[in-house]
């Protein structure tokens, strides 16, 4: 039974899946909700539990179903005093079907309805009818939402949704629908808001941010004037952006790496694949030497600037050839850390209809060769920074607690070192005393 007295005055818990674009709109899921309720510590305490789903991995997909189990027992325990909502790109994708295969779900929303939540916990509180909005109203979610209520020293703001590229094996076209640009304005006053509020780093978001197109005073802005725009803020002393498409990173972007200093020395730009052929199989738009161009062209314009990627391994047809011709890339360009997954076929999308006989136990031997020259490459990187000096952002306290912080270096490798909390924010000089696995331990030379 549905208990009406419950309504927007309790505690809600959002649980996040997928990339950093879902903990972006986790974050903004507390802000629409933060008006009327407080954040809880863990879905035990809450009386709404929100699931923020990722659909590009499958595993992330599958794990929500898992969690949503567990989110049922509990209701079941609280006699159905539990609001659950279902929202990100499982939501958008699947829509009233989350309902039939979870019944006891009250509330199925989109990323571009996130900021209809309180309205759609009101209507299912008063009509005892499970909502259902995965709808795409473009980006009335931005003029809704009201300023984030936390600035963290790095800070995410979200400067495009959607994706337009269609790419044959995946789903975000279909579940946060086609490129839409936020305004100049609003991009700028939330990056504004975050500086006043203590963030010395900015993390621009987009599914292909780099595709950032608005108009102002009368002309079109692009993301390369974005950054430049971005820079002129007080308090904004570092800039980042994620995710960028090869096919979008044009002269003028390159360009914005030599003349703006505030840039980070690391870009993500995911090439997925070595090989022409596949390439044109995934319809990702650009030949292995356009890319190789963009990388040369990038470091000259920033000398040392380090490069990371994304890889599918085990695409339809790849074949040995196809797939030496990526380990060849990776030695060429010399990337750092990277993500690299085996392909998995996403309902829906062109590239699960495509023959695929390569067997899986291949496709693992070749994730796994690639995986140990990835690595390889990273270790290459974080041994040449012993040594040296690196100014890094206190983000917060290092897992060892009191005493230890963690934070990133330009290039965005993690570094850990001694500090005391009162430097959490700040920029830090540190000298590069070890590379462990996927960090680097320094000491704290002095803050800026
Ligand atoms: S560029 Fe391709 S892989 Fe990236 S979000 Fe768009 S369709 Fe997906």
């Amino acid at each position: 039974m549905w208990d009406n007295r419950l309504g927007m005055s309790g505690k809600f818990f959002v649980r996040s899946f997928g990339c950093q674009m879902n903990a972006y709109d986790s974050a903004r899921m507390a802000d629409a909700l933060g008006g009327r309720a407080r954040a809880a510590a863990s879905a035990e305490e809450a009386e709404i539990v929100l699931f923020n789903t990722c659909s590009v991995r499958e595993k992330a997909q599958e794990k929500v179903f898992s969690e949503l189990g567990r989110a049922r027992e509990l209701k079941e325990r609280r006699g159905g005093n539990l609001i659950i909502g279902v929202g990100g790109c499982v939501a958008s994708q699947e829509g009233e079907a989350i309902l039939e295969r979870a019944p006891f779900v009250d509330i199925v929303f989109g990323p571009q309805t996130l900021h209809r939540l309180p309205e759609m916990i009101e209507r299912r509180r008063q009509s005892g009818e499970a909502q259902v909005d995965v709808s795409f109203p473009e980006i009335e979610k931005f003029d809704k939402l009201p300023p984030p209520s936390f600035s963290p020293p790095s800070a995410f703001v979200s400067a495009m949704e959607g994706c337009s590229k269609y790419c044959s094996f995946c789903v975000v076209p279909y579940t946060r629908g086609e490129e839409v640009s936020r305004p100049l304005a609003g991009v700028l006053e939330e990056m504004a808001h975050h500086a006043a509020n203590g963030a010395r780093e900015i993390v621009l978001l987009g599914q292909n941010v780099n595709a950032y197109r608005a108009e102002a005073e009368g002309g079109v802005v692009d993301f390369a004037a974005l950054l430049e725009c971005a820079a002129c803020i007080e308090g904004v002393e570092r800039l980042r952006f994620t995710t960028s498409h090869p096919a979008e990173f044009g002269a003028r972007l390159i360009d914005a790496f030599a003349k703006i200093p505030k840039l980070a020395d690391h870009v993500h730009l995911p090439v997925q694949s070595g090989s022409d052929r596949v390439l044109a199989a995934m319809k990702r738009g650009y030949t292995v030497l356009e890319y190789k161009s963009i990388i040369r062209r990038l470091r000259r314009a920033r000398p040392g600037i380090a490069v990371s990627s994304d890889f599918i391994v085990g695409f339809p047809g790849e074949s040995e050839k196809d797939f030496a011709q990526t380990l060849a890339l990776v030695g060429e360009i010399g990337f750092d850390f990277s993500y690299s997954f085996l392909y998995s076929p996403r309902p829906g999308t062109p590239a699960a209809r495509l023959p695929d006989d390569t067997p899986l136990e291949e496709k693992k031997r070749r994730l796994a060769l690639l995986q140990e020259k990835l690595e390889q490459g990273g270790r290459t990187i974080s041994e040449e920074m012993v040594g040296k000096t690196e100014t890094v952002l206190a983000e917060g306290r290092a897992k060892k607690g009191r005493g230890f912080l963690r934070g990133r270096a330009s290039n965005n490798r993690a570094v850990n070192f001694r500090g005391e909390d009162s430097l959490i924010g700040e920029m830090a000089r540190v000298r590069i005393a070890e590379a462990t696995a996927h960090a680097l331990r320094g000491e704290l030379l002095r803050a800026q």
